[in-house]
This record gives C-alpha cells, structure tokens and sequence, in this order.
C-alpha cells in the first residue's frame, strides 16, 4: 500500500508551523488512542500513521528531507526506514514531548505489559563514499563495522553461563508497577518502570565475566547496504536494528549511513542533472562534425550542427540520474565552448589573416543567439 502523505494524515498545510502540527498530532492522537479505542484496529492504525507522520513532522532534520524527497528520503536501504512503523513503545515515549508530565505512563496498559522495558543500544553513523556511477544505478555495499554484539558467554542477559538470574521481587518480572489515577479522561491505569530492577523484570545474581554483566561485547559484523539510485551527498538511510548491540537483550540501535559523493572527473553534478563541458575546435562549429560525449552509460555519438555557438547547451534526454523517489530523470547538459588556439604557427597566421576580414568571421549575433544567461534561464525554469 502506497504511503500517505505525512502532511495530509496530520491534516496539515505544508508549510504549516511547528506549533500547529503538535496540535494537530495532540487531537489525533486523542481521538485515536488505543485505551479509548479498544480492539479498534482501524484507530490503532491511525495512531501509528499520525505517531510517525508526527515523529518525522517535528524533527527539523527530517522534515527538510521529507520535504525534499518525500518518504523515499526518509531511509531507502530498508524500502523506507518507517517500514517496519513505529512501536507501540516509541510512540508513547513521544508523549512526554507533547501532553507534558500528566501523560507519562500513558498507554502503557496497552503496549508495556507484553513486553518489559528494554535497554536500547546506541545508533552507528557510518560513511559510504560512491562514485556518480553507483549513484546512478544504485550499489550494494559491504561494509565491516566494529560495534557490540551480544556476548555469547551468557547469550546477551549479562548473568554468568546465562542462567544466574532470578525474577524481579517487586514487579514479578513484568519490570513495571501499575497504579490507577484519575485524568481528565477518565480513571486511567498508569504504568511506571520498576525501581527495584530498572524494567528489566529481573535481578543477575552472579555477573557474567566475560562481559562483566553488561550482556555486550566489542566486535564486529559486516553488514550488506543496499543504497538507492540517486542518493546525493548528505543524505542518510537508516537500517533498523544493525547499530550497536543493548544491554542485556534490549534493542539494538541503527545503524545511519551517510552518502558522500566522490567528484566526477568529467561531469557536475546539478541535482538529477549533470553538466558536460565540450570543446570544439573553430573548424568543427563552423563545419560541423560528430563528437564522442561521455555519459555514466558510456560513449554518445552526438552530431554538431555547422555553425554551432560557443555557450550554447545541448540537452541529452534522460542521460542524466534518476530521482531518488523513483520516478524522474535528469539529462546530461553538453555546454559547447569553442577553443579558440592559443598558439599559432606562421602558416596558420596566414590563414587566418586571410579570414579576418572575411565577410563571414563577422560576428552576427541574432535572436536564436541568446546571452549565456538567458540560455541557463531556459533550462532551469
Ligand atoms: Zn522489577
Ligand atoms: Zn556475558
């Protein structure tokens, strides 16, 4: 299913203000909520969908590259980085953010209770360096990451051999305490973490050695990154789950991978768009010839028409790259420059002696022959 406009889920302008989309997230997340909602998929699914377009909405960062890439730019490496959507847990945690101190335990009725509080690990931020080529076709890249991994001494929990534990006391090993109070919505349960074993629902009696209890080691993993065509330099994707190991089972971190774009020795690049600069000699614009034009597929034959201009642009259709959303392809601009030679024979002098008063060398600038700005003008507009 083709994703919603996070603008138009939140029923917000595009250029609306950060005050407004909190409001506007406030009133869905009201209306949809779970403990009001019960057994109500469709409103679960709303709550998800505003929780999301909210998360990316608020965050300056992402909302510029949402607003410039739309959900393709919100992390392509996974087919989007929302695709698995956003926790239960996550959303609830956005809420000290938006309903302030009353809210804090909200919800946790519904999402904390499956599952105990968990640690989570620490994201990665790794560079990846491509050439416009890969760009231009998308690349899958291999990349060696040193991180932490779960110890294998104690399978991850922190307590020697695994097995020196014991289930919390106080919470009985859900790792949250439950009491009921009184919101403007009515009698509410709310849910804390548990003091005594920090949410974890239960207490390392004897601590593994190797790992010294913490369940997490240094190590290393490689980890295959399949980058999007079209990505430009900055741009982030971001792989759910493969940063740094958690803390005794919890959540393992992101892993954020920042595109850097290598310098191409031939062409610049302009968003989809690449320039070419192309130089005939005086012979070729005046006759006209057939030139090679590189392009990230390979050579183009091009022909050049007798009495072609320095400065004027030929566009290649589509030899550009492809949007990173998809669907869009940029073309490869060609701007002729005619060489004028720096250096002369006396043979060539003559020649050209002969030219210089020529009828023809006359420059005759007419209306096809627009300024170099007013070409540019054209191409961008
Ligand atoms: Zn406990
Ligand atoms: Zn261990």
């Amino acid at each position: 299913m083709a994703k919603r406009d996070y603008y138009d889920i939140l029923g917000v302008e595009r250029n609306a203000a950060d005050a407004d989309i909190k409001k506007a997230y406030r009133k869905m997340a009201l209306k949809y909520h779970p403990d009001k909602n019960p057994d109500d998929h469709t409103a679960e699914d709303k709550f998800k969908e505003a929780a999301e377009a909210y998360e990316v909405l608020s965050d300056q960062e992402k909302r510029r590259r949402y607003d410039q890439y739309g959900h393709a730019g919100m992390g392509g490496a996974n087919g989007g980085g929302f695709s698995g959507g956003m926790s239960m847990e996550d959303i609830f945690s956005q809420f000290g953010d938006i309903f302030g101190g009353a809210f804090g335990g909200f919800g946790a009725s519904q999402a904390g209770q499956r599952r105990r509080q968990s640690n989570r690990g620490t994201n990665l931020r790794v560079k990846v360096r491509l050439t416009l080529e890969e760009i231009a076709t998308g690349v899958e890249k291999k990349i060696k990451l040193k991180k932490y991994v779960p110890c294998q001494d104690c399978r991850g929990n922190g307590a020697a051999h695994g097995n020196a534990y014991q289930t919390c006391s106080m919470c009985r090993g859900s790792g949250h305490v439950t009491r009921v109070t009184s919101t403007f919505l009515g009698q509410m349960q709310t849910t804390s973490t548990c003091p005594q074993c920090g949410g974890e629902g239960q207490m390392i009696t004897e601590k593994c050695s190797t790992c010294a209890g913490h369940g997490v080691v240094q190590g290393e993993e490689v980890v295959s990154i399949r980058v999007p065509a079209g990505v430009a330099e900055g741009m982030q994707l971001s792989l759910n789950g493969k940063g740094n190991a958690a803390a005794r089972g919890g959540i393992p971190g992101d892993l954020i991978v920042v595109i850097e774009e290598e310098p191409h020795a031939e062409f610049e690049r302009d968003g989809n768009h690449l320039h070419y600069d192309l130089y005939l000699n005086i012979a070729d614009a005046a006759m006209g010839t057939t030139v090679d034009i590189p392009t990230l597929e390979g050579k183009a034959k091009v022909k050049i028409a007798p009495g072609t201009q320095g400065g004027r642009i030929l566009r290649l259709k589509g030899k550009g790259l492809t949007s990173v959303e998809g669907y869009g392809q940029g073309d490869l601009l060609v701007t002729v420059n005619v060489w004028t030679p720096r250096n002369l024979t006396s043979e060539e002098k003559e020649i050209l002696e002969k030219l210089r008063t020529s009828e023809n060398f006359n420059p005759q600038p007419g209306g096809r022959d627009k300024s170099f700005f007013s070409r540019m003008r054209e191409f961008f507009q």
